[in-house]
């Protein structure tokens, strides 16, 4: 008998653990979160929050969505991406990133409700986790996983309460491993994993210093600092992250990962401070430091029966592309609505299965853009000629003669813009954040064909009803109040929903039944004139690749489960055989 009961155990309350308890308790879904540790994060760590994971807090509530902007650096704040040898020295060039390029801006303004920010994980988690607790999770701090065994009906997992140092056991139905890039679930639960871990070593340096005068004219989130020859223990390139305007500052500066870790004491952080903000007498107070590696590893399968991974557990990259914390709470929005189905007896357990099948692929694919992204740093680096084994000397000497007025020099600078501008598929890879369309037993295309990315599928996002992807992002206006509400608004939150124009209420009627049937309490918006939502701009018709009479069934993790062009013959059959796929029924 164990000493404890739930229906979800949660094994970590990063912002993988915490955006699951978050949502699972939204749903209703009995649940525990523990942590090893007393508290949440103590270093910024993740701070790029992508529209994608913005859309996940608007779903837990205005609130949460709020809460997010109100500490986060703005998205106008993150935009002038520089290059240069020194804060203080000479500026080598910038490209606009995070979505600030007027195209890009008008790209994003297009594809979400929510905006791009920058909120440090020491404000993300707290806001996850306050969360979590507030709507029903039950959270166990200082206790830390130990192993687990599954049996046919749930999980027994062993725990160390770390205050009194005695073990306690959970009975749940499932279990979440959240436990982060060493993730002791994913091995117990001996899950198949690609890659190598350990590839790269890094430094963080933690501290506060007022270097507006260096950064404000060009407010940025990153500052990429390039120097001929830097010998404080790094490899030449460093990086000044802002984790609060201008104030608090991350140094990431990296070492030879075939070295052991330097120890970063105060001297050698104020050295490398100093270095690259390029001010010798620059005082700084410092906050922590600390070494980390660089890992190029994903999980094949993210699923052993009742047990699951998700977050840096299962995928284990560089912060490059900013992904880390966004996938983490994307896995969880994927993973939390299936649970709960399951536990409400809404659907059958083979629904879980479609987590990893989902899943799996976008781990494999942010590993390998962000570990991409730190290799396409190279053309940079040979432009500038300043590639590997360089003398540092010569190093400087190619600096200059890219201010010289001969055929080279310019073939050296334009060979410098296009590099730079190359880093697009790292700081303004709107497609990389948007683009995910799942194709699992918990889609039905009915066959149609998926569209083909008429751009650059890593750049651009392309809206599309085609199941599997997201709903389009559209707005749409209440009839009585003139209130906006955007297409993401009117569905999610826990439950299906279905949207149909005029001419179509036969769905309405039957999505309700046939919802019933399966106890689920489906959402449906007849959008059109005079209706409860209007679409006024005429956006959601175009986006919507259905006619009025059409149906888009959206799940409740605002992907498109089915859709049908036109009203088809037997709309209620149609529907019920679309929820007995897709719930596994
Ligand atoms: C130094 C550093 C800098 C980073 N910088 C960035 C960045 O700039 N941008 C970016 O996008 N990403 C960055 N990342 C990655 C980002 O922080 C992660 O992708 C993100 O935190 C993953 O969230 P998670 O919830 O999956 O795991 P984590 O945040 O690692 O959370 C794991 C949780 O599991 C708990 N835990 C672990 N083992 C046990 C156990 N045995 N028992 C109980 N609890 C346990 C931990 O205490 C923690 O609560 C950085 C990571 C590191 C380490």
């Amino acid at each position: 008998m164990a000493d404890f009961g739930t229906g979800v155990l949660i094994i970590g309350t990063g912002p993988a653990g915490s955006a699951t308890a978050a949502l699972l308790s939204t749903y209703g879904i009995e649940n525990m979160a523990i942590n090893r540790y007393r508290w949440l994060a103590n270093t910024p760590r993740a701070h790029i929050t992508n529209q994608r994971t913005m859309e996940v807090l608007r779903d837990l509530g205005r609130d949460v969505e709020d809460e997010a902007y109100l500490f986060a650096a703005h998205q106008e704040l993150m935009g002038e991406n520089v290059f240069c040898e020194s804060l203080a020295g000479e500026e080598i060039g910038r490209m606009k990133s995070w979505g600030n390029h007027p195209l890009s801006k008008a790209e994003h303004l297009l594809a979400s409700p929510t905006m791009m920010n920058d909120l440090p994980q020491t404000f993300m988690e707290p806001l996850l986790f306050k969360t979590a607790c507030s709507r029903g999770t039950q959270a166990r701090m200082s206790a830390q996983y130990l192993s687990h065994e599954q049996d046919a009906e749930g999980v027994t997992t062993t725990c160390l309460d770390r205050l009194s140092g005695k073990e306690f056991t959970v009975r749940s139905k499932y279990l979440v491993g959240a436990d982060g890039g060493n993730s002791l679930v994913a091995e117990h639960a001996g899950l198949p994993f690609e890659g190598k871990m350990g590839v790269g070593g890094s430094m963080n340096i933690l501290f506060r210093a007022d270097l507006s005068k260096y950064v404000a004219h060009r407010p940025s989130v990153l500052y990429w600092v390039m120097q001929p020859g830097a010998d404080v223990g790094g490899i030449g390139m460093g990086l000044v992250r802002m984790v609060r305007p201008w104030n608090e500052w991350l140094i990431v500066w990296g070492y030879d990962i075939n070295q052991p870790a330097p120890e970063v004491d105060e001297a050698m952080a104020t050295d490398v401070a100093r270095q690259l903000v390029g001010d010798p007498d620059l005082t700084i107070e410092l906050i922590s430091a600390n070494t980390w590696t660089v890992n190029n590893m994903y999980a094949t399968h993210m699923q052993k029966d009742r047990v699951f991974i998700m977050g840096d557990a299962a995928h284990r990259h560089p912060p490059s592309n900013g992904l880390g914390s966004n996938t983490s709470i994307q896995d969880s929005f994927n993973l939390a609505w299936k649970l709960a189905a399951v536990l409400k007896g809404q659907a059958g357990e083979a629904l879980l299965d479609s987590y990893s099948v989902e899943r799996a692929p976008v781990a494999k694919q942010i590993v390998t853009r962000a570990n991409q992204s730190i290799a396409e740093f190279g053309p940079i680096f040979e432009a500038l000629g300043m590639g590997e084994g360089v003398d540092p000397e010569v190093m400087q000497q190619n600096l200059v003669a890219r201010c010289d007025r001969t055929d080279a020099a310019e073939a050296q600078r334009d060979a410098i813009r296009k590099a730079i501008a190359f880093k697009k598929y790292e700081f303004d890879a709107h497609g990389v954040e948007m683009n995910q369309r799942y194709k699992s037993n918990a889609i039905e295309t009915d066959g149609q064909t998926e569209p083909a990315f008429e751009r650059d599928a890593e750049l651009h996002y392309q809206a599309t009803t085609w199941p599997g992807a997201r709903i389009p992002h559209s707005w749409l206006f209440d009839h009585d109040s003139g209130d906006r509400f955007s297409t993401l608004d009117l569905c999610g939150g826990g439950t299906f929903t279905v949207f149909t124009g005029i001419g179509g209420e036969a769905w309405e009627e039957t999505a309700k039944s046939v919802g019933a049937e399966f106890g689920l309490n489906v959402r449906v918006h007849v959008i059109g004139p005079r209706r409860q939502y209007v679409d006024h701009t005429g956006d959601w018709a175009r986006a919507r690749e259905v006619s009025d009479k059409g149906c888009v069934l959206v799940r409740p993790d605002q992907h498109v489960a089915w859709r049908s062009k036109g009203l088809t013959g037997d709309p209620a059959g149609d529907l019920r055989r679309v929820f007995s796929k897709i719930l596994a029924r």
